[in-house]
């Protein structure tokens, strides 16, 4: 957009965040002060919170930042609708206002020192650049193995995806553009972008804990994004069913001229436990089969539906806040 210095929009998403959003919201701000004194990005950039949802003060946190200061933006869901959509609201809210975005969580883990490295490597020429953690000391050693267990399996599954990545990450608008093309209901980012492609690169930096609050991805809900990013970007599991078919179809054949020879020899009769442990191994088989699949039926279902991905019900800038451009309320 500028001609010269970038416009920058960091996009936040927040949900139920009252008692860390205070701690982080400066700390974002300084960091864009800071990058607009030192000639980086354009005085024009903005901070932009989505409220994803929250049922806790957050929203009115969010309202009262954005009256404190013209770089604070703010909009909210009219529900919760997840992490991912949340991030996707920001984006294409963002994406015709500015010339680059980084998406960082609100707890004060990604560490905002990063995102002087990352408008390097845009500068360099790269469209898209991932915040890659260094160490993951600060996490439980639970978190980690599920972590790495989850970064390895994705990728078996034929699912591209930067180790050690989560969402924090610069792209341009260019990018943005495109990615609002991908049309999939079933949002996983990180696989996303790389699907987009583009010049890219990674920075590393030091995850830190939570400042304040709690996370959000106990066990089950990290499994189901897991799941969720398998069966949204790969169709290898339906290749492996049709491999296991193959397996037990060929065991079975065997199976059945040894049956034979059983009988032709006479000495048929015995062998129950054989006869059981087939059948238990198919039914095993065939139940696991049906269940993937329905994972997919139940993808295309939702996907067919053509819901839409996020709502927006309300916008700093169109009740009182300062508009994205620094003027005052657009409606108000
Ligand atoms: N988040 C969100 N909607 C949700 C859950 C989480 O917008 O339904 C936000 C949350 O406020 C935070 C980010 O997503 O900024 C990452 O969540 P969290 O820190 O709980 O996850 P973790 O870092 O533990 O994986
Ligand atoms: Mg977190």
């Amino acid at each position: 957009m500028s001609a010269s210095l970038p416009i920058l929009w960091i996009v936040v998403p927040c949900y139920n965040e009252e008692a860390v959003l205070p701690i982080t919201a400066p700390l974002f701000l300084e960091k864009i002060k800071n990058l607009i004194e030192g000639g980086r990005i354009s005085d024009e950039s903005r901070i932009l919170f989505v409220n994803d949802g929250s049922r806790d003060g957050t929203w009115e946190i969010i309202r009262s930042l954005a009256g404190s200061d013209v770089h604070y933006l703010g909009i909210s869901q009219s529900r919760n609708r997840g992490h991912q959509n949340a991030l996707l609201a920001g984006l294409m809210e963002a994406k015709d206002r500015c010339d680059i975005t980084i998406t960082i969580d609100c707890d004060g883990q990604d560490d905002v020192n990063a995102m002087d490295r990352m408008i390097d490597e845009y500068e360099n020429g790269c469209d898209i650049v991932y915040g890659v953690r260094s160490s993951r000391e600060s996490d439980s050693f639970f978190k980690r193995s599920t972590a790495h267990g989850f970064y390895k399996l994705m990728n078996r599954m034929g699912v591209e995806l930067v180790y050690d990545h989560a969402d924090y990450r610069l792209a341009s608008a260019r990018v943005l553009r495109h990615l609002a093309e991908f049309r999939e209901v079933n949002l996983f980012l990180r696989g996303m972008f790389p699907l987009v492609g583009f010049k890219s690169a990674s920075v590393y930096y030091e995850r830190h804990e939570r400042l304040a609050g709690k996370s959000h991805y106990p066990l089950g809900k990290m499994l189901s994004f897991a799941l969720d990013g398998i069966t949204s970007l790969s169709i290898k599991p339906l290749t492996l069913i049709v491999i296991l078919g193959l397996l037990a179809s060929f065991l079975g054949f065997v199976g059945v001229i040894w049956a034979i020879v059983e009988y032709l020899l006479q000495k048929a009769i015995h062998g129950w436990s054989s006869t059981i442990c087939v059948i238990l191994f198919l039914g095993g088989i065939q139940l696991l089969s049906i269940g993937v699949i329905g994972e997919y039926v139940g993808k295309i279902y939702m996907e067919t539906k053509r819901r839409p991905r996020y709502i927006i019900s309300e916008k700093t800038w169109e009740s009182g806040g300062a508009s994205p451009s620094g003027e005052h309320a657009e409606n108000a």
